[in-house]
Order: structure tokens, then sequence, then C-alpha cells
């Protein structure tokens, strides 16, 4: 029997059945029914939320610092249970979806820390008997609009920093991974918050989302998604004179140049690449290779992509799951089509899978051959589709990796320290990795991208206090 999760509004567990969370490893495998709110039980968070930033705001960092770290302990207490609900309804494999759910405590338990080192600057005015404070407040109601490719760590990269700096929150996760966001709640709402603080309103972003960028009563969006639904955000958030920041697509660069060592690069391309079924925005969908180890290179890559395990989720042997849905498979099909007509190669895969139960299972497809110019080049797939690039040298390789939309990651595999060097100061990109896989982040370092990608400040480690803050300054004469 499925249990119906509901929406938390204003403390009150609320709603009816509204929609059913399917496993894309086995469609015949309903995870759960959830409630779907409409415009106004969004409306009914937003209020609720509002009329709990004036006391969260003033709460002192002991009493979030509780909640913080409470939640922290809960959910690395119970990673293996969570981190296999989120395969379960994601499609990443077991140990993706543990490692996702330990990377959630390990950010509730950073940002527990941060509500103890919040500090301020004082500094004498130029006029004499006067004081300058620098302060950071909440910036009040924070509205966290979230995506299904990562369900627990990106609420929880949102949700902790506009706790800890004391705001207030209506949370609207994507459609696709209900019981995670649910799940996090739940744990929080547990933890002791106070009601109205934070609010979960599962539905349909065109309805529950669009309220919420339609609400003169939300302070700031925080948005991770595409980059059409992120256009919206900025419109609607500049109309409302709010703050906001948008974290969008990729189209992120794998430099290999001819002196890398093949095992490493072999091994970034397939983990940037197609690891979490290739679903991640910083995941290498461009390797750009100079001539001198391309053949090589193609060769140990189908090699390995030939070795690779695709089935369900939940099965501890598979390394690459299910992609998460119907739409998406179709995208990801769409687009290994556009790259045949547009003339590169697929040399190996990007055909459908048939496994033992029903899902939406695709080989990882590697094209060769590709320009930069083509549309597989030039948008974001999402899927498990990388394109091999060849290049002459370095400079056309830096060359070739910026010119893309987007910016944010990019990598080079290379024992060369000045081209390594070169390509960390002149890579256009957010975030930029050597002899590592574009995809995988620290969880105290800041996170984002330029260009395209990303809009804003940076979110995660102390540089997420950028967003969740604003800034006052005030002045005192003591005669
Ligand atoms: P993706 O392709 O990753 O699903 P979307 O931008 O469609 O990207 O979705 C990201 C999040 O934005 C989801 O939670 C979705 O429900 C929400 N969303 C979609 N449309 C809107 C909208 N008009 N207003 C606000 N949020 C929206």
């Amino acid at each position: 029997m499925t249990v119906l999760r509901k929406n938390l509004i204003d403390g009150e567990w609320l709603g009816e059945a509204g929609s059913r969370n399917i496993n894309p490893s086995n469609t015949n495998d309903v995870v759960g029914e959830y409630a779907s709110a409409g415009p106004e039980e969004a409306k009914q968070a937003i209020a609720a939320a509002k009329a709990a930033f004036p006391g969260w705001s003033r709460s002192g960092p002991l009493a979030r610092h509780a909640v913080l770290k409470k939640t922290s302990d809960e959910i690395m207490a119970r990673k293996d249970e969570i981190g296999r609900s989120l395969a379960r309804e994601e499609g990443k494999t077991l140990a993706e979806g543990v490692g996702e759910t330990i990377r959630a405590a390990q950010i509730f338990d950073f940002f527990a820390g941060e509500t103890l080192r919040l500090s301020g600057e004082m500094v004498p005015s130029v006029r004499p008997g006067v004081g300058v404070e620098m302060t950071r407040e909440g910036v009040g109601v924070v509205g966290i609009i979230t995506p299904w490719n990562f369900p627990i760590a990106i609420p929880a990269w949102k949700i902790a920093p506009a706790l800890a700096y004391g705001n207030t929150i209506v949370f609207k996760p994507a459609e696709l991974v209900p019981e995670s966001a649910w799940t996090i709640v739940d744990i929080l709402h547990r933890a002791g918050l106070p009601k109205g603080v934070l609010n979960l309103v599962m539905g349909k972003g065109s309805v529950v989302g669009q309220a919420m960028l339609d609400s003169p009563d939300v302070n700031a969006i925080s948005f991770t998604g595409s980059v059409g639904t992120g256009k919206r955000v900025a419109a609607a958030s500049v109309e409302h004179m709010r703050k906001f920041q948008l974290e969008m697509g990729g189209k992120n660069p794998l430099v290999v140049l001819d002196d890398a060592d093949l095992a490493v690069a072999v091994d970034c391309a397939v983990n940037g690449a197609y690891f979490s079924t290739g679903q991640r925005c910083t995941a290498s969908s461009r390797l750009i290779v100079t001539e001198g180890i391309h053949d090589r290179f193609i060769d140990a890559m189908k090699e390995r992509l030939d070795k690779l395990v695709i089935g369900d989720a939940l099965d501890a042997k598979t390394q690459i799951g299910p992609v998460v849905d119907q739409t998406q498979l179709k995208q990801d099909e769409d687009y290994i089509a556009i790259g045949r007509q547009e003339g590169a190669e697929l040399a190996f895969g990007g055909e459908r899978l048939e496994r033992e139960t029903p899902g939406f299972y695709l080989r990882p497809a590697l094209f060769t051959g590709a320009t930069n110019a083509m549309r597989i080049s030039r948008e974001e797939i999402f899927g498990p589709v990388a394109n091999v690039i060849r290049v002459k040298d370095y400079d056309e390789a830096l060359t070739v990796a910026n010119d893309t939309p987007f910016g944010l990651t990019s990598g080079i595999c290379t024992t060369s320290l000045k081209h390594a060097t070169h390509f960390k100061r002149n890579s256009e990109a957010g975030m930029v990795m050597v002899n590592l896989p574009t995809a995988g982040v620290d969880f105290h370092v800041p996170f984002g991208g330029r260009k395209g990608s990303s809009y804003g400040p940076r979110e995660q480690g102390r540089y997420a206090m950028e967003f969740y803050t604003t800034v006052k300054t005030a002045y005192t004469f003591a005669g």
C-alpha cells in the first residue's frame, strides 16, 4: 500500500492525492503518491513563510544550529534507506544515491557550523565620534525551485544556507522526485523548525512555481533547472525587484592532450560523460582530443564503454542506471538522430536496451568526427551522449572549449604543467578540473558557472552567504 505524502504548509501536512511517482528502472513500480498543490496553496505557503520570518530571523545561532545538526545526523544515520529511495525514484545507481545522501548530510553539517561563525565588521566613521557596523541579515521569504537530477543534494544546498542565515522558505521540488524532497522536509520539520519556516509545495512548475514567481512576497528565488525556465525566473524577479540566483545548463568540455595519461583521460571521460546516466549539468558532453592521442583514446573509450553494466538502479552491480523518464529518453534519442544527420559517426551505443523489468534503458552513446558547430556540440542533451571533437593542438583545443554559450565546468587531461596552468587561467568556466572529471565537486567551496550557465552569486560553501543574506550598514553617534 502506498502512503500519500502531503505538502507542508504552516506546519500542517495538507493536500489530496495528485500525482504518482514511477520508478524509471521498472515502470510497474509505483514509488508513492503525492499531493499536488494549486495556486491557493502556494499563496498560503508564501503567507506562512512571510509570517514566520520575523521570529526565525531573530532566533539566534543556537536554535538554527540545533535544527541543521539534527537534520544532518538523521540523514547520515538513514543514508542507505534514503539513498535507495532516491535511486528508486530517479534512476541513479545505489552507490550514487547513497553518495548523494551523504553529501546532503555533509551540507547540513557545514551550515550548522556556519550559524555559529556569522560575523560582521565595525569600523570608525569618517566623522569623529561615529561608529559604523556592517552586518548581514536574512533576505526574507526565499523561493527554492529545484530540478530532478539531484533530488536531495540540490535541495540541501539551497535549504541549509537559507535556514542558517535566518530566511524562511517555500520549497517547490521537481515533479519527478517528490519522495526525496518530502523526506528532507519531514526530517527538518521533526528536527524542530517552527511552523511556517519551511513550507513544501509539491506540484507543477507552471502552477506552483509560477505562483511563486508572481508573488510580491517572495523576496528571493534560488533556481536550478533549464535555461528556458531560468529566463522566466529572471524576468519575473526583475519585475518584482527581488534577488535571484540561477543554475542552468552546461555543455562542458573535457580536453585530452597528446601528453595525457590515457588511463586517467578515459576514467575522466567515462565518469564525466556517463555516470549518473549523463544527467548532470556538469557532465562532459564535448571531448576535445588532440590528433596524437585521438585514435588510441577512442579505442580505449570503446573498450571501457563495452564493459559498463547498464541496468536496474537498485541492482548493486549496475554502473549506469536508466534515463529518468520517457520524455528525457525521447530527447536523448532525438539528439542521437540529429548527430547522425549532421554527419557525426555513432562510434558506440545509442540504442535502447531491454532489461528484466520495463524501464528507460539506453546504451551510452559516443559520437566521433563531430564538429563544434553541430547541434550535438552546442545544445545540452542531458543524457548519456558525448561527442569527440578532433583538434590539432592545445591552442585549438582551448578555442573550441571556450566556443560555447555555456560556462559551468571544464576539464583538461595533461601531464604538462604549462598547459594545465594556462587552461586554468583561460578557460571560460566557473569550475575547472585538471586530470579530474568535469562532474563531481566538493561541498565546502563555491559552485557555479559563467555565460549562459549561471546567474547571480555562487552557491555552496561560505560563498552561499552572498545570496542568502543582505548587508546592513548602521551608524551610531556615541557622543
Ligand atoms: P528540467 O528540464 O530540468 O525539468 P525545468 O526548468 O523544466 O527543467 O524544471 C526545473 C524546475 O522548475 C522544476 O521544479 C519545475 O517544476 C520548475 N518550473 C517549470 N516551469 C516553471 C515555471 N513556469 N515557473 C516556475 N517554476 C517552473
